[in-house]
């Protein structure tokens, strides 16, 4: 959580109030001068190959994990996750690295064609300069996932951490910066103004990872230079809970997924369809495992779940909740008022899709459990959302979830598991949840311009 003057970003704990550290915020009339740097650090930058890029990059991986600790308590200090979660974060961070390279390096080598007249090969070269612009809930991973295909294909990067996470953003472009040459990585602070600077600026591609609202912001100004934009944005996600699913491992899931880092993950489980025949049951599970968390400051132990970002994301969550209790939800436990920035994990049940929570990201530590007569209303209510991050479907028969799956509009479906696939795959936001997407050969391409060079044969 931050406080802001015109000059100065202060990063604030949001579990005790206290100040942490603050960053100077990048003045919008000089963003222009950091691109321009950004645009000549990039000649050289791209006349490199691939390989020597990827060689430059490949020690990042071991200076995240020495300091991996370090950089996980910044996490927990500045936006609240425990201490096992941020050290996670950071450790994870840093296990990708070395595959993250190999696998961009791998997308990215040219390729031929031929038929019997012509022989072409194609080239994936850098666009040159991108704006990367992350938000604050995995503050370490987003923009490492998005600046490494990035650099990888030739690009520089200006990267505008989210304002509520600075100095983790700035730890992870120091990280960077000790083997990257000057101007090859640049780091901009402030908030959305600093962003449309950016996104207005001679950048020749956007990456984004947020809200829909401001993706839909980021392309509509975007589109007057046509300059490339990829989004990775919000959801609403569901998870359907199907007759024959082991009630167990429907409800662990339910719950971790619910309510991992307070609700506030792009693929938290924000919807859950229950057939009727389990319904009663299946609520007794999960609540009686929220009774189990021990909400409070997440850098002390025995914290399962740590305070929201910000008093303004508690304000939203809690708003959210007051309209559904309105609109006739039953609080089946939580809803206790908490002191500053924390807010009790809650679990709603009784719902109907007339009411608003079913259809607006919550991103908090809610989990709203729905009752359906069977699967085929659980996929209708599933795909009335104009989202289409991800999905679950929990059974006992995977056959019947992998046709339901089919059935489904999300990008990434998970059965009787999360939605990431294996390794290689994309993650993708299908619907309004993304516009271009990260990872896998075809995510990593995205961030290139293609091109083909072809020759007659003689
Ligand atoms: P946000 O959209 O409010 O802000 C994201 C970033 O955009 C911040 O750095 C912010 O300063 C900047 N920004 C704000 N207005 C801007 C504008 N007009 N132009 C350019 N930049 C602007 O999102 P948030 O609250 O930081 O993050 C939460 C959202 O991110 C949720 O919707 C969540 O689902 C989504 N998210 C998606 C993914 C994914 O992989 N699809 C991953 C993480 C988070």
């Amino acid at each position: 959580m931050t406080t802001a003057t015109s000059s100065t970003l202060e990063s604030i704990n949001p579990a005790t109030g206290q100040p942490i550290g603050s960053v100077p915020v990048t003045p919008v009339g000089e963003i222009d001068a950091v691109v321009a740097r950004a645009r000549e650090a990039q000649k050289a930058w791209g006349a490199l190959s691939t390989a020597e890029r990827v060689e430059m990059l490949r020690p990042v991986a071991k200076a995240i994990e020495a300091r991996a600790d370090e950089i996980g308590d910044l996490m927990t200090s500045e936006m609240g996750k425990p201490t096992v979660e941020g050290r996670g974060e950071a450790a994870y961070a840093a296990s990708c690295v070395p595959g993250a390279l190999d696998s961009i390096m791998e997308a990215l080598a040219p390729e031929h064609l031929e038929d019997q007249a012509v022989e072409t090969t194609l080239y994936y070269d850098p666009y040159g300069v991108c704006g990367v612009i992350t938000p604050w809930n995995f503050p370490f991973l987003m923009p490492q996932q998005t600046v490494l295909p990035a650099l990888v294909a030739g690009n520089t990067v200006v990267l505008k951490p989210s304002e509520e996470t600075p100095l983790t953003g700035q730890a992870f472009a120091d990280i960077y910066n000790e083997f990257l040459p000057e101007g090859v990585l640049q780091i901009i602070h402030g908030d959305g103004e600093q962003g449309r600077a950016l996104v207005q600026s001679d950048v020749n591609l956007i990456a984004f990872v947020g809200s829909r609202a401001t993706g839909q912001h980021i392309l509509q100004s975007a589109g007057g230079g046509l300059k490339r934009v990829i989004l990775e944005l919000g959801g609403k996600d569901p998870m359907i809970v199907l007759d024959d699913a082991d009630l167990d491992e429907a409800a662990d899931f339910a719950v971790f997924n619910s309510f991992r880092n307070c609700g506030q993950v792009c693929v938290s489980t924000e919807r859950i369809y229950v057939e009727d025949g389990i319904a009663d049951k299946f609520e007794q599970a999960v609540i009686k495992r929220v009774g189990d968390f021990v909400v409070g400051n997440g850098a002390e132990e025995g914290t399962t779940h740590g305070p929201m970002v910000s008093t303004r994301q508690k304000e939203m969550v809690l708003e959210q909740l007051e309209t559904a209790k309105q609109q006739g939800a039953v609080v089946s436990c939580g809803d206790t008022p908490m002191e500053g920035n924390f807010v009790a994990p809650t679990v709603l049940t009784g719902l109907n899709h007339d009411m608003d929570i079913m259809h607006a990201e919550t991103f908090g530590p809610i989990a709203c459990i729905m009752r359906v007569k069977d699967e085929d209303e659980a996929v209708t209510l599933a795909n009335d959302t104009p989202y289409g991050l991800g999905a679950a479907v929990f059974s006992g028969d995977t056959d019947r979830a992998a046709n339901l799956a089919r059935r489904m509009t999300a990008g990434m479906i998970g059965i009787n598991k999360g939605c990431g696939g294996a390794k290689g795959s994309p993650w993708v936001g299908a619907q309004q949840s993304g516009y271009g997407f990260h990872g896998g050969t075809h995510g990593h391409r995205q961030f290139t311009q293609v091109r083909i060079v072809s020759v007659p044969k003689s």
